[in-house]
């Protein structure tokens, strides 16, 4: 059983910097967890304590049904994979994975059988005689995975893993993780900053903020049930759209940023205490009928090929709503349109920005 467990684990370096803060989660025997948020949000700091590699100042890790607090890196049977992974160049692929087994004193009969394993997963067998320096950048990157995973460890770790790849070859190793996990059932945590990584890989997600958890959810949960608005501007690109509002009646909303223009929500209702409204861009629509919506001016265009993202503003006010609308639009910079908001697409978050029910 390699399930996780972090029990309120808390890390503050001297200096009094909190870098993690009371953060509770379990992950699942077998699951791939990805973890995203922010450059300096703690999602290292959370892989180096569970690795043994740093000491929590408070709160527990569990793996399985043991309390690792005062194992050692070596007794975790945790393998990690970082951004800048380093082969040995004077090794062949062979002796790249073979190394940390010599190390562990491994049997040769033993080491063979696992590194045939491996490289038979990870597709290196041809490769096993080359030197790193005859390798592209994929298969570099693979080879470090290998050497990581011929230990069998419990829990794999990757740590911004796919950052020095160029985008289409992130793409491709990405595909090939989310396999391997699937066919080797390690349980794995994912870390990056990219949220569309985050997106394409996790079955579930930790969204992290300032050394806070701030949610964790399926991709699916995440985009449409956003819990506060700190998840809401982050997953999604372009993010969802947030505006200041102000609730008149239950039935009417205000927003100040767009000329205090009114919307009516029919039947719909908003919380009193909503401050702010959410829309996704794709929500946004242009009105048919010139009597609805509400005014706004086209302050710029971005012309995608299947679809062109137009930003829009109050008069000639900085641009406040993003719409994302399908083909060519024939819109251009300074045009009046009305907007279409439909009231069962937006999100109300309360002054500190949770979100209201
Ligand atoms: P990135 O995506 O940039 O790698 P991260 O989310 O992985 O960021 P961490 O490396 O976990 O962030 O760091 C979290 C915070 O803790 C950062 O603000 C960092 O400056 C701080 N920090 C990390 N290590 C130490 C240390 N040894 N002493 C003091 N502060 C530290």
């Amino acid at each position: 059983m390699s399930s996780i467990a972090f029990e309120r684990l808390s890390k503050t370096y001297p200096g009094g910097f909190a870098a993690l803060s009371e953060l509770s989660l379990e992950i699942a025997d077998g699951e791939l967890l990805v973890v995203v948020g922010p450059s300096g949000c703690g999602k290292s700091t959370l892989l180096r304590l569970l690795a043994g590699l740093d000491q929590p100042t408070g709160g527990s890790i569990r793996i399985g049904a043991t309390n690792v607090d005062a194992l050692s890196p070596a007794e975790r049977n945790v393998a990690m994979v970082f951004q800048d992974y380093a082969l040995y160049p004077t090794m062949t692929v062979r002796g790249n994975l073979e190394f940390p087994l010599k190390m562990r004193r491994m049997g040769g009969a033993e080491r063979k059988r696992r590194i045939e394993r491996v490289a038979g997963m990870l597709d290196l067998l041809p490769l096993l005689d080359h030197s790193p320096a005859q390798l592209s950048g994929g298969q570099r990157q693979r080879v470090a995975m290998g050497r990581a995973l011929v230990r069998e460890p419990a829990v794999f770790l990757l740590d911004e893993p796919l950052a020095n790849l160029d985008a289409r070859l992130r793409a491709q190793v990405r595909a090939e993780i989310a396999e391997l996990q699937r066919r080797t059932g390690t349980t794995m945590i994912y870390v990056t900053h990219d949220q569309v990584e985050a997106m394409t890989l996790g079955q579930r997600i930790a969204v992290l903020d300032r050394g806070r958890l701030q949610q964790a959810a399926s991709p699916r949960e995440l985009y449409a049930r956003p819990v506060n608005t700190f998840v809401a501007g982050f997953i999604g690109n372009p993010p969802m759209n947030l505006l200041p509002v102000r609730v008149e009646r239950p039935g009417e909303i205000v927003f100040p940023s767009l000329g205090h223009s009114r919307l009516l929500l029919g039947r719909a209702r908003a919380p009193q205490q909503a401050a702010v409204a959410g829309i996704r861009p794709e929500a946004v629509r242009l009105a048919g009928d010139p009597a609805e919506g509400i005014d706004a001016r086209v302050q710029d265009v971005e012309y995608l090929g299947h679809e062109t993202l137009l930003h829009f503003a109050h008069e000639s006010g900085p641009a406040c709503l993003i719409g994302r609308l399908p083909g060519l639009q024939p819109h251009s910079r300074g045009d009046a349109v009305r907007l279409t908001l439909a009231p069962e697409d937006l999100h109300f978050f309360d002054r500190s920005g949770q979100v209201l029910a």
